[in-house]
């Protein structure tokens, strides 16, 4: 792909005037030929006043027989045969996305003494389940679970491929879709299919401002994480299907790292299960006044959750943002104190049941998104909520 300078349609003159148009003075013209040089932006001005002496040449888009590739597949992501809630959500949209085209809907299980575990995913609406089950699979490692992942993409050649955007599926897919020259969208919030199979992929761009639609029309399989609980999760029918066994080759095991220790991670602060949320905002003054708050969330029994200025500031750990950069939450209540309701807050917690806004400012944007406002002092407000709450059994 690039400029093309055809120089014997070129004279003197005509480049002289070609170099004018370049409003980054990228040409040169020297020993009478015309070159274009670092400084070119492929703003295509020059194309369009050249008279066919300078052509852009598109690449040729690689002819892929999408014939050859046919199912939407769901990795499922486990903890020692634990199955990732995002599992079970991205195989409801699965079903949805196949519908359109009839395809079948697969799912992808690697780990060890799984077998019986990937059952669950017949009772979420897979069509097949393939299970690598091997003790060297047994923890995530990042170089035998691509080589299996791309074993079997090579084997079944499922047409779109949704990972949770998990810090498994984050690390695993890239590197599985490099592998198989082909595109990834990264975080994505909403997914479509087209009638030909394509996968529209639908995620927040430049600052959220805008929701870029990105598609792999050339490339086959068409890659993409997916936000947790962004979709629901289907309704749970039992199912009697079996999993297909795939085989694990010693060559798809090896590996340059090996796990030393595995440190549990302490659930409270993962903010993305919690049913109960409250989040400080800016509105809360000082570091000692977060002590109110998260006297309001122990008396709920939430979890304490903040925007970005809080993380920025070093009052909470970048796990406890809800946002755009942060995480994504869908809880039965969330609290949001002293928020303003920024784009970027908000795309995090469009999915909750129902948000309750303190906030000071009755213009403030978080009212147009909460179910329920106290306009006010949040420093009077929680104390007396406080005091009710004591009343409440
Ligand atoms: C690319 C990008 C990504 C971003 N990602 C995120 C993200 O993931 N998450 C995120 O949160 N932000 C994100 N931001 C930042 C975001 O744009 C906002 O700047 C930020 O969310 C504002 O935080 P805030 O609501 O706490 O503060 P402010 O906007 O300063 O709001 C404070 C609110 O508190 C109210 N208030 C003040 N005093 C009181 C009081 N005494 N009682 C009650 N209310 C009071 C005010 O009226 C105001 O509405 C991102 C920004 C960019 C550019």
């Amino acid at each position: 792909m690039g400029l093309i300078i055809h120089n014997n349609l070129i004279n003197e003159e005509k480049a002289r005037a070609l170099m004018g148009s370049c409003p980054f003075g990228a040409m040169e013209y020297k020993d009478g030929k015309l070159s274009i040089g670092m400084q070119c932006k492929m703003c295509k001005a020059c194309v369009r006043k050249s008279d066919g002496a300078i052509t852009f040449e598109e690449e040729q888009a690689s002819l892929i027989d999408k014939s050859l590739w046919n199912g939407v597949l769901v990795f499922c992501e486990h903890y020692e045969g634990h199955i990732h809630n995002v599992t079970f959500e991205l195989l409801g949209k699965a079903k949805e996305l196949a519908k359109v085209n009839d395809e079948p809907v697969l799912a992808l299980m690697i780990g060890h003494n799984i077998t019986s575990k990937a059952q669950e995913l017949y009772n979420y609406g897979a069509d097949s389940v393939y299970v690598y089950d091997d003790p060297g699979l047994k923890d995530f490692l990042i170089e035998p679970y691509a080589n299996v992942f791309e074993d079997f993409i090579k084997a079944v050649k499922p047409s779109a491929i949704l990972v949770g955007a998990t810090n498994v599926g984050r690390s695993l897919a890239p590197r599985v879709a490099a592998r198989l020259h082909t595109g990834l969208t990264a975080d994505c919030t909403s997914l479509e299919m087209t009638e030909s199979k394509d996968l529209v992929q639908i995620r927040p761009a430049f600052g959220g401002n805008i929701m870029a639609r990105i598609m792999t029309p050339n490339h086959r399989p068409q890659f993409c994480t997916v936000r947790y609980k962004i979709f629901s999760k289907p309704p749970r029918i039992e199912s009697d299907k079996k999993p297909i066994a795939m085989t694990v080759t010693p060559q798809m095991l090896a590996s340059h790292a090996r796990i030393e220790e595995i440190e549990v991670k302490s659930p409270d602060v993962d903010i993305s299960e919690a049913d109960v949320i409250v989040q400080a905002g800016r509105g809360v003054k000082t570091q000692k006044d977060l002590e109110l708050v998260e006297a309001l969330a122990a008396r709920l029994g939430a979890r304490m959750a903040c925007t970005r200025p809080l993380v920025e500031n070093g009052w909470f750990s970048a796990k406890q943002q809800i946002g755009l950069s942060g995480r994504t939450v869908k809880p039965k209540l969330l609290i949001c104190v002293g928020v303003s309701g920024a784009v970027q807050t908000v795309a995090g917690m469009k999915g909750s049941d129902c948000i309750i806004a303190i906030n000071s400012d009755p213009e403030a944007p978080i009212f147009d998104v909460a179910h329920y406002g106290l306009v006010g002092d949040l420093y009077k407000i929680i104390p007396s909520f406080l005091k009710e709450l004591d009343n409440v059994q």
